[in-house]
């Protein structure tokens, strides 16, 4: 998505429609400096502004995030574009989710064995040991509760048998499941039968 020539085109319908930028702003129960901003080409609108600022700007979604006026017939293949794109992004989204999550584990895991190893290497006293690894092991139980979000959040898992592409619709299912890695032992949704599905980062052509 071309930022630069959305603004633009937001600032050229604006004028076109004569109304400022504060007006807009108002309208739309903003501030001028989002305005702006999307103006300059630095940030986009959020999406539940996007669909008021089309009917101010009498032009549809499509249209705004293409930065121009589409006519019937580059319709089709201005759709398949922006679909495209939307899906690169989302992709790109999935990955870095898990590479957060592994990132976020791994040193997790580090700085748990680390300070297990010092508190017993150091420490006379039971007691307090024992406080020392309470507080890492609950530290380490809520980031592994919010790995395990990120690892479900980020993209579909594709069924071995049918290569149905989906995301499981219950926590719990996917917590107990056998996993290796972040491929996990589900059973699938449309065809029923369970399978190591791997995880994929993106909705595919499998639908
Ligand atoms: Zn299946």
């Amino acid at each position: 998505m071309d930022l630069i020539k959305i603004g633009k085109f937001i600032a050229n319908l604006r004028k076109d429609k004569k109304i400022t930028q504060s007006e807009l702003a108002e309208k739309l129960n903003i501030t001028d400096r989002a305005v702006s901003k999307w103006e300059r080409g630095l940030s986009l609108p959020d999406a539940d502004k996007m669909l008021d600022l089309c009917n101010i700007l009498d032009i549809n979604v499509n249209e705004l995030l293409n930065g121009e006026k589409i006519n019937m017939k580059d319709y089709e293949k201005k759709n398949e574009e922006l679909l495209l794109e939307l899906a690169k992004q989302e992709e790109l989204k999935n990955k870095k989710m898990i590479t957060d999550m592994y990132v976020l584990a791994i040193t997790t895991v580090i700085f748990y064995i680390g300070i297990i190893l010092l508190a017993a290497y150091t420490l006379k006293e039971g007691t307090l040991f024992g406080i020392i690894v309470a507080i890492s092991t609950a530290i380490l139980v809520i980031v592994a509760l919010y790995a395990f979000k990120l690892e479900i959040n980020a993209g579909y898992y594709e069924c071995r048998k049918c290569h149905h592409r989906y995301v499981p619709n219950s926590y719990w299912k996917i917590m107990f499941s056998p996993h290796l890695n972040i491929t996990r032992y589900l059973k699938c949704p449309k065809c029923g039968k369970r399978s190591w599905s791997k995880k994929v980062m993106s909705k595919g052509d499998n639908e």
